[in-house]
């Protein structure tokens, strides 16, 4: 989605794979990027039904052009993760599932979730967690605002600032207070920002577990 996390993917599936296969080796991949403006102006209308649109003919042309699988790059658009997974016959692999293998791995099962208000606040990724046995957490309003506002104005935008490091710091140390076990920086930018070495908690980063999962698919 936006070009800032799709570089932080293309990287980290073509390191892994190297990593895994050696030598010259790469990841095979089809990559339809967008232009984020009109993704985002179409979120903050909610105007899922367009979103929904637009991506489920993307994700039929990646399949006609001979993707064997897909990913939608970013946690917010899972939500229509359905209305795609409908459209294809190629499957999808769900960021969601990349979080449950990782806490399941860890006996995480109480976690703290970052990510867009759209995350954060509507059931399509958090009843999914829940439905695979987390217990999920999220800021109170005025933290899910910081989180949400330093997405879209700062990381997707490339700009990485001290000050919103120590607020997300502030917000992550409460979640610990109320008895995460773990955070997880359920949008794709928040590893530009935040590192396991800023925080005490254990850092489930959605980028690098989705691209993890993208590689098992790759080798398998
Ligand atoms: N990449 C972010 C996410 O993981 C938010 C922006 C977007 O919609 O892609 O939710």
């Amino acid at each position: 989605m936006s070009w800032e996390s799709t570089a932080l993917y293309y990287r980290l599936i073509n390191q892994d794979v190297k990593q895994r296969c050696g030598g010259l080796h790469s990841a095979p991949l089809i990559l339809h990027s967008v232009d984020f403006t009109g993704i985002a102006e179409l979120q903050h209308n909610n105007d899922w039904h367009t979103l929904s649109d637009t991506l489920c003919s993307i994700a039929k042309k990646l399949e006609q052009a001979g993707a064997e699988a897909l990913m939608i790059c970013t946690n917010t658009m899972h939500k229509v993760a359905k209305d795609i997974t409908n459209v294809v016959q190629i499957p999808v692999l769900h960021i969601g599932d990349a979080i449950l293998a990782a806490c399941h791995a860890q006996s995480i099962t109480k976690v703290g979730l970052l990510g867009t208000a759209f995350t954060m606040e509507q059931p399509f990724l958090k009843a999914y967690l829940s439905d695979g046995g987390l217990d999920v957490l999220v800021p109170d309003e005025s933290g899910r605002q910081t989180v949400h506002n330093v997405i879209y104005d700062e990381l997707c935008q490339g700009k990485v600032f001290d000050a919103s490091r120590a607020q997300y710091q502030q917000i992550i140390e409460s979640l610990k207070e109320r008895g995460a076990q773990a955070v997880i920086l359920g949008c794709t930018e928040i590893g530009l920002l935040i590192a396991q070495r800023d925080v005490s908690l254990p850092v489930l980063d959605t980028t690098e577990l989705h691209a993890k999962l993208a590689v098992d698919f790759i080798v398998s």
